[in-house]
């Protein structure tokens, strides 16, 4: 049986994930103005997952009886000063999120709650390979002095996400 507790910290976290797919949009946004349509593409396939992730939790909730409320959202920002500096951004952004998943983890735990974290189990993991991602780049854009070899060499690999 899901607790208010839960229920409201759910509806609370699909607000988080719709946030981030606007976040990354916004990101994939600022790239297109950028002429780094790869980079773009990548943003807009993250985009598309958190839209997934907050659906997840939504189909949960009705899952278990539970009715999903949808929140105001508020604005993403629209301006970074370079390719890392955005790639920064992500990497905090998702260790927040992580820490947010954990939190829900917890309440599930308190709440002797399995089939809750049963399904937040997918999520904890997710979460290992979304710092996991963001740190690598983050790393990669960080070992040049001058990054526009390396970018150009990312967008054009990031171009490709979604089509293998
Ligand atoms: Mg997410």
């Amino acid at each position: 049986m899901l607790s208010e507790k839960l229920l409201k910290a759910i509806n609370t976290q699909i607000e988080h994930e719709l946030f981030s797919s606007n976040l990354y949009l916004s990101m994939a946004a600022y790239f297109e103005t950028k002429n780094l349509p790869g980079f773009a593409a990548w943003m807009r396939v993250q985009s598309d997952e958190e839209r997934a992730h907050a659906l997840k939790f939504f189909d949960y909730l009705h899952d278990v009886g539970a009715q999903a409320k949808i929140h105001a959202l508020s604005e993403p920002p629209f301006e970074w000063s370079s390719a890392l500096d955005v790639f920064e951004h992500v990497l905090t952004h998702e260790k927040k999120v992580t820490s947010l998943i954990h939190s829900l983890y917890e309440i599930a735990l308190q709440d002797k709650d399995y089939a809750a974290q049963s399904m937040l189990k997918w999520f904890i993991d997710e979460q290992v390979e979304e710092e996991k991602n963001a740190s690598l780049i983050v790393e990669q854009l960080k070992m040049l002095t001058d990054h526009r070899a390396i970018i150009l060499h990312l967008d054009h690999r990031f171009g490709k996400r979604g089509a293998d």
